[in-house]
């Protein structure tokens, strides 16, 4: 993976905030580490007199974020919240919130605490295809071991306050300068330092481990494939749609419907593409359509206590042989969802290499779907 930093351009940007901005841009300019909106990053600084954590504030992507994307966050509070048993999310943001010293900057990111804990000044955490690529596979455990021998490796649980609790434990004891960065298993990775250049650096090269490992171990050979014929107006679920025959497109569709059912590459992916799509062989349509309601209605009432159930549709079709349609209220969020199961589909044929695909549980990946973060959006 290309290091992008440019010691010429770098040279302009002087305060903590015009490097973080900086290296933010370049993180989020590679598709294989974040995808819209994904991963974040924040540098502590004094302002005022006083440590302020800046965060990316949610809502911006790390591609594009200026320095107004980024919310100061009083360090103390943050840290304290961390001590608490319990907290609830929305608590938790709305302390947070409370914590900024400018209320009219974006509300910060989920992870706050968990940047605010790790004792860096820059700190840069991605979704990187590579990583979660090894970790969502069945030799996950012994091979996120074996290419990251000095990081810390966290179980998966789900982002949030737990995450930053589960941290905030197992770091209690632990000498920061013995690790190079924590691995998120199903999640994503952290790298950090007090240099930007350094910590974005490190990510690279903690990245670009996991993709040697990838091309040594899991290797996939792309068939060629012409699709099938496939009447796209008996798909009656969105005016928006976004077709792919791309080559992986047309082999990942060749899979069978448990192996194109098997779950989300990071969790905050379920909120955009459900955790299966619509799965179509040669069956009816209809049918098939209402089956799949129908046993995501048998999902959400397993596990649901009170939440509000999400559209019964799904977000895309693979269609075997034709290819995979997204569906969106937008054209925009259908192509989103196609940019995100473009990655999906490469990491699953990967994995499938590694002993096989496997994501985090369904109860898991109910939780992450109906995050009170999320349901709240929707009682609004
Ligand atoms: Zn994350």
């Amino acid at each position: 993976m290309k290091n992008l930093y440019n010691d010429e351009v770098a040279k302009k940007f002087q305060s903590d905030l015009e490097l973080r901005v900086y290296t933010s841009n370049l993180l989020g300019q590679s598709d294989e580490l974040v995808l819209h909106g994904g991963g974040n990053t924040s540098v502590k600084t004094i302002i005022d007199g006083e440590d302020i954590l800046l965060v990316k504030g949610s809502g911006w992507d790390l591609v594009s974020i200026k320095a107004e994307g980024f919310s100061p966050v009083k360090m103390d509070t943050l840290l304290d919240m961390a001590k608490l048993e319990t907290l609830s999310d929305s608590d938790m943001v709305s302390g947070q919130k409370k914590a900024m010293i400018n209320q009219s900057a974006p509300n910060p990111s989920v992870e706050a605490i968990l940047h605010a804990l790790i004792p860096y000044k820059f700190v840069d955490h991605t979704h990187a295809d590579a990583v979660v690529t090894i970790s969502n596979s069945k030799t996950g455990q012994e091979n996120i071991k074996k290419v990251y021998p000095n990081f810390l490796i966290v179980p998966y649980v789900m982002p949030g306050f737990i995450l930053a609790k589960t941290i905030y434990e197992m770091t209690k004891e632990l000498d920061w300068d013995n690790i190079d960065g924590i691995i998120l298993h199903n999640h994503g990775i952290f790298t950090f330092d007090n240099d930007a250049k350094k910590s974005y650096t490190k990510m690279i090269e903690a990245v670009t481990k996991a993709e040697e490992f990838l091309d040594k171990n899991a290797t996939i050979e792309l068939k060629d494939i012409t699709p099938k014929e496939f009447d796209i107006t008996k798909l009656n679920i969105s005016e928006f749609i976004h077709i792919n025959q791309s080559k992986l497109a047309l082999n990942y569709s060749q899979l069978s419907k448990d192996d194109l059912t098997r779950g989300v590459l990071t969790p905050e992916h379920i909120i955009r593409t459900k955790r299966v799509p619509l799965v179509l062989e040669d069956e009816n349509v209809e049918d098939a359509l209402d089956k799949f309601k129908k046993e995501y209605e048998e999902y959400f009432k397993k596990f649901a206590t009170n939440e509000i159930m999400l559209d019964t549709n799904p977000k895309y079709a693979v269609i075997k042989g034709f290819g995979i349609v997204s569906f969106g209220k937008t054209q925009k969020e259908a192509d989103v969802i196609n940019d995100v199961i473009s990655h999906t589909m490469m990491a699953v044929l990967r994995a499938d290499k590694l002993g096989g695909y496997k994501s985090i549980s369904l109860k898991d990946s109910f939780e992450m779907e109906y995050w009170e973060l999320e349901q709240a959006k929707l009682s609004k």
